[in-house]
């Protein structure tokens, strides 16, 4: 099977059954996106300690499969792990089609590599991480990635 496939398999499974979708309580923060290029909206809702990943949105399946993907990826795991995913997700996302993504890292991700080549679909795969970045600074945390492990930071 090509990996072009594969990956929109896995995007499309993840539009189509998303995990941990819904708005659920106790929560600390939340951020409410919206990507008008393509008419994706997307909020978020973390607790400080990142034991669950709570989520609604509508829009297209790139930036519905992100979000349920981010919350696969991203429940449970400490801060510093958080930040240091959020930070390779959205190189990858940026490195328009080039980088080789981390699948240790990203698992699932990694199925929007294919998607870094068209410019108008970032910001939809990007959208839910963004809210995510604003709901979790709401609830007093930073996931930027000033503590990003040796080796995996880059120049920039
Ligand atoms: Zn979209």
């Amino acid at each position: 099977m090509m990996l072009d496939t594969l990956y929109q398999e896995i995007i499309l499974d993840h539009y189509k059954h998303p995990h941990g979708r819904g708005l659920r309580d106790p929560f600390d923060g939340e951020a409410h996106h919206v990507n008008p290029t393509c008419g994706d909206e997307i909020t978020v809702r973390v607790p400080a300690d990142f034991s669950d990943i709570s989520y609604d949105g509508l829009g297209c399946s790139i930036s519905q499969a992100s979000a349920s993907v981010m919350h696969d990826l991203l429940v449970g795991k400490t801060t510093g792990e958080i930040a240091r995913i959020h930070e390779a997700f959205v190189a990858l996302m940026q490195s328009r089609g080039q980088a080789e993504p981390d699948e240790d890292l990203l698992e699932d991700a990694v199925a929007f590599a294919g998607v870094a080549k068209f410019p108008a679909r970032v910001k939809c795969a990007l959208l839910p991480w963004m809210a995510l970045k604003d709901a979790a600074a709401r609830a007093g945390v930073d996931v930027t990635a000033e503590q990003v492990a040796e080796g995996t930071g880059g120049a920039r």
